[in-house]
């Protein structure tokens, strides 16, 4: 039923990326697509794994944990993309390759114990809130150091990149401050990873060194909630 519609907007997408790499003089290869699959039924996510998708991003553990359970033994790597509530880290380390959104000490040292006991590592990646909006997670760049020191003594979780969520905008020149500003905390923390760029900005985002671009709305079309 999507397979068409789906196959295409993939390969746009996947294309978009490219020539947005090639301008700023990067290679595409190093642009991870994740697509952000929040509110997708998982016939359309199996749309996507045969248009040769593997990595998507959900924002809620439970509907991660349903979709992973009717995928099992596919080839599906989840990324937790959404915040993430302390007692929800057990599941989390079980289920995500990658956790995109950690913005507290408290949660670092709960995925750390999780991670711990299931005698695995987890990647994740700090989120900062870089325009200060209120209504949004992650740490404010100020605590950004404490909180990158704090992880340095865990010995299961990794912090291997930043993320961020600019203010919507239908201007996508106005997320590339915020996303250059990200490149520049990630340099001085010797981050190699930035999470950066959605469906309306995500070509300024990878000019400006994303390595991995969130992308849901023009993969899937829109959703039932944000
Ligand atoms: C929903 C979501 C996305 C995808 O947004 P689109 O605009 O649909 O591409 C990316 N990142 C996060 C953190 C999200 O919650």
């Amino acid at each position: 039923m999507y397979a068409l519609s789906l196959a295409q907007s993939i390969s746009t997408v996947r294309e978009r990326i490219a020539e947005a790499a090639v301008r700023a003089g990067r290679r595409p290869e190093d642009v991870l697509l994740v697509a952000v699959s929040k509110g997708v039924a998982v016939e359309a996510i199996e749309e996507a794994l045969a248009a040769g998708l593997t990595v998507f991003g959900e924002s809620k553990v439970q509907e991660a944990e349903e979709k992973a359970r009717a995928l099992r033994g596919r080839n599906v790597r989840w990324h937790m993309v959404g915040h993430l509530q302390r007692n929800k880290a057990g599941p989390a380390v079980r289920l995500f390759d990658l956790i995109h959104s950690v913005d507290s000490v408290r949660l670092l040292e709960a995925l750390e114990g999780h991670a711990a006991e299931a005698g695995r590592s987890q990647p994740v990646l700090i989120q900062v809130n870089l325009a200060g909006e209120e209504s949004k997670y992650g740490v404010p760049e100020e605590k950004l150091g404490p909180l990158a020191e704090a992880a340095r003594v865990l010995e299961k979780v990794r912090v291997e990149g930043l993320m961020t969520i600019p203010p919507f905008d239908e201007d996508p020149e106005k997320s590339r401050p915020l996303y250059r500003r990200l490149r520049e905390l990630a340099e001085r923390y010797g981050f190699r990873h930035l999470s950066m760029g959605m469906s309306g900005d995500f070509e300024v985002a990878v000019e400006e060194g994303a390595t991995m671009v969130r992308v849901g709305t023009v993969l899937f079309g829109e959703r039932q909630y944000a």
